[in-house]
């Protein structure tokens, strides 16, 4: 690459960073001010220039153009201002973008693959530009977020997702593709907008979507290998768990709505084991709602159980579930019971009010995943405070107005004892003169630190266990400070040290196990890990030149 190429590809621009060697070599002297920046005077410009915009579709729209622009110092600002950052590139603001999106589209960033493209996914694949692609995150935006079904706007969800593999993880930007499958929308507002940028018509579904969902698995692999990851994600329920289920033991694929909360979850549970002094069997368990998020929380919670020593039915009795239509129990009519909610129903009448649920089943863990808003009521968590001492109170659904009960409403009606954890941020509470800091059950503390060990491993088949792996891991980093000031997780600015440490314990995990398949097996784990994240400071553009010793005088 010659020329002003060097200022427009995101990936070699370095703008005022260029040195004068630099600039008079590649050909662009002159084409910038004269003015030498080191990237650290570029990044303060950054952080004031995201900071002036007031509106946060516009801090994203910043932070897209910078990743159009020059890919390095995005990364940087990203990865150094997480607490900042991240509810830009990702939620809440995310949200705001895919329902913007066809306002907002800009340039190419992601693969769109339709429905019409039938027998020529490989063909579109092909017309990706990069050649070694070692992760994809894929969405069929039916379930964006909380958002519902946003169709081939779901596109922000698999690029915000990606820019965190980089920015949390050190995943490579060029190992990285987002997709979208874009089979229709069912949404309505959508197929009548005239800025809508998708295929304008009504959701496929059936056999013919699941061919096309083959022939996209099958293409995937033809392209770059057996051992590309494929992160499954904002799928709706129904096609989240049968894609689960169906695919695991094919390809190298997980759904982080399923998998990936379930280990920030459990990865909570770990750490409130400091405060209960419990052990994750010594609980029994109540899930508000019985969706993606809670069934993949209670299948590792059961897990969890198996490792400390339980039997698989023993695991399963000491978690009562509640769906839209009440209690999960036995004899409910044909159709209600689907998938693995069979595994958690209970010999019971049945009963459809969660109070009195609590009052018969005594759980010490609350979970809440049911987007249901204000479900624990304060008369709810007060009878959770009179039969445990510290309570465990996790209110997970998003966006914050569908959380079962705020942070505030939680410690109000607990005595200040419940130990409490959200999906959606809530500012600190003071309760009697103590403040409480509570955590967030962020997936990103658990996803990238996954796909990392998966990639550098190169496994074949993402195991149950391996999510298990990075809860603990997380749960390890939480400091006894997090803990008294109320966090069941570490401070986010943490994420990037949990995700190398979730890596390094998945290779060692994998080698053990005979799964990881690069050869030959690294001795220093965590040493490979580092060697192998994406850098994000600036080198040198230059080719790399030596000199040679003065040829020797030739007597003659
Ligand atoms: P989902 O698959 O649609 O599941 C929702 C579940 O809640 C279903 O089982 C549904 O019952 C049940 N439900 C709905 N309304 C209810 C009510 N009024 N009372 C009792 N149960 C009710 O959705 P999901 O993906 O699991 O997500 C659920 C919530 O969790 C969302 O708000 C999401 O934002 C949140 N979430 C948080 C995190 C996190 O904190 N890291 C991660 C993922 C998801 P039926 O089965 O009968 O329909
Ligand atoms: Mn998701």
């Amino acid at each position: 690459v010659m020329g002003i190429d060097h200022l427009r590809d995101p990936r070699l621009n370095k703008g005022l960073a260029f040195t004068l060697e630099e600039r008079q070599a590649l050909g662009i002297h002159g084409l910038q001010p004269a003015r030498f920046k080191t990237q650290e005077e570029q990044l303060e410009l950054c952080r004031i220039s995201v900071m002036r915009y007031q509106e946060n579709l516009n801090k994203y729209l910043y932070m897209t153009e910078l990743h159009d622009r020059n890919e390095k110092l995005f990364f940087r600002l990203l990865s150094e201002n997480i607490e900042m950052l991240m509810p830009i590139v990702y939620t809440p603001t995310v949200g705001l973008a895919c329902q913007r999106f066809g306002l907002i589209y800009r340039r190419p960033r992601g693969l769109f693959i339709t429905i019409n493209d039938r027998g020529h996914v490989y063909d579109v694949l092909k017309n990706w530009p990069e050649s070694d692609v070692r992760a994809i995150v894929v969405t069929d935006g039916e379930r964006i977020l909380g958002l519902g079904d946003l169709g081939a706007c779901g596109m922000g969800i698999p690029v915000g997702k990606l820019a965190l593999y980089t920015a949390l993880a050190g995943i490579k930007p060029h190992h990285c593709l987002p997709i979208v499958l874009d089979v229709g929308t069912n949404n309505q507002t959508l197929l009548e907008d005239p800025l809508y940028v998708g295929l304008r018509q009504k959701r496929l579904s059936g056999p013919e979507y699941d061919s096309f969902v083959d022939e996209f698995m099958q293409a995937a692999v033809k392209r770059y290998g057996q051992n590309v990851l494929i992160q499954f994600e904002d799928f709706g329920n129904h096609n989240a768990f049968r894609y689960l289920d169906k695919y695991r033991g094919v390809y190298c694929t997980f759904n982080d709505d399923i998998q990936g909360t379930a280990g920030v979850a459990v990865s909570g549970l770990l750490a409130s084991a400091r405060v209960t002094g419990k052990k994750i069997s010594e609980n029994k368990f109540l899930f508000l709602g019985a969706g993606e998020a809670a069934i993949g929380i209670a299948d590792l919670c059961v897990k969890a159980m198996q490792v400390e020593g339980l039997s698989l039915e023993e695991a399963r009795g000491k978690i009562w579930m509640m769906d839209i239509d009440g209690l999960l129990a036995k004899g409910r009519p044909e159709g209600k019971l689907d998938g693995h909610k069979a595994y958690y129903a209970k010999e019971h009448k049945p009963v459809k009010d969660l109070a009195s649920v609590v009052n018969e089943v005594k759980p010490s863990v609350l979970i809440g995943a049911s987007a249901a808003s204000g479900a624990f009521t304060p008369e709810i968590l007060k009878s959770m405070a009179s039969f445990n001492d510290r309570p465990i109170i996790f209110a997970l659904s998003n966006p914050t107005d569908r959380a079962e009960c705020t942070a505030e409403q939680a410690y109000n009606n607990t005595d200040g004892r419940c130990i409490f954890s959200s999906g959606s941020p809530f500012p600190p509470v003071t309760y009697k003169g103590t403040t409480f800091y509570p955590g967030q059950g962020n997936n990103a503390y658990i996803f990238p630190g996954v796909a990392l060990g998966v990639i550098l491993a190169r496994i074949h088949h993402i195991k149950e266990e391996l999510f298990l792996l990075a809860a603990q891991a997380v749960a390890d980093h939480v400091n006894d400070s997090d803990i008294q000031k109320g966090s069941l997780y570490p401070p986010l600015s943490c994420i990037r040290e949990c995700s190398v440490d979730i890596a390094t314990r998945i290779l060692d995990y994998s080698y053990q196990e005979g799964i990881a398949t690069v050869y030959p097996e690294p001795q220093d784990k965590k040493a490979y890990v580092m060697q192998h994240l994406y850098n994000y400071n600036y080198e040198s553009a230059l080719p790399t030149t030596w000199p040679w010793p003065n040829a020797p005088e030739i007597k003659t």
